[in-house]
């Protein structure tokens, strides 16, 4: 099965009078993200992942901030572009993680709707985006915001083999076609773990 992963950072300094976006969101804050685009710091390291992840250069290659088009322009048309890379590369997004960094605002307040938005934009589902949130303890950085995303991306024909054979398989069949395809299957339930749930408070 061909899959690929794909690595993104980024930062923006905080800066007032500026609408505060991060991953899409509209965030009420006394200070926004400067940049020459909306500074959405958390779409920048996605996009950047997913461009990565399918060799076709980053943010800068295709927007760059020497072009005047690009002045305030919501990331949201970034992450499109990078997702129309992978398609036309004949890959799909698996999942995706990110780490926030910035003293403030908190995020485990906003997370579980950053997580639905990001997922939104991404056409995927909220299991399919982790959002985590750190503050820059002894980083020096209270005036930055800091994102990075790691995505895992397979390739669109290995995914429709695998639809295709489970078609065509007899129902009583699945767990062979599924071990064929995947091996065996690690039941973490006898190692004592459950599946979490998602949990905001997690998020420290
Ligand atoms: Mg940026």
């Amino acid at each position: 099965m061909g899959m690929r992963i794909g690595f993104g950072f980024d930062s923006h300094a905080f800066k007032a009078g500026v609408p505060l976006y991060i991953g899409g969101l509209l965030i009420e804050h006394p200070e926004g993200l400067a940049g020459h685009s909306d500074g959405d710091v958390l779409l920048h390291a996605i996009t950047d992942a997913l461009l990565g992840a399918v060799s076709a250069g980053d943010i800068g290659t295709f927007f760059p901030p020497s072009d005047p088009r690009w002045k305030g322009a919501a990331s949201s048309l970034f992450l499109k572009t990078a997702m129309e890379e992978i398609k036309t590369a004949g890959y799909k997004i698996v999942n995706i993680d990110t780490c926030l960094v910035m003293m403030r605002p908190k995020i485990v307040p906003i997370a579980g709707e950053l997580r639905e938005r990001v997922a939104e934009l991404l056409g995927i589902k909220p299991g399919e985006v982790g959002i985590k949130a750190k503050t820059p303890e002894g980083l020096n950085q209270d005036g930055v915001a800091v994102a990075y995303a790691t995505v895992l991306l397979e390739s669109l024909e290995a995914d429709a083999g695998l639809k295709k054979y489970a078609a065509t398989a007899d129902v009583d069949d699945m767990d062979a076609v599924v071990e064929s395809l995947v091996g065996v299957q690690r039941d973490l339930s006898a190692l004592g773990r459950k599946v979490p749930a998602f949990d905001a408070d997690d998020l420290t």
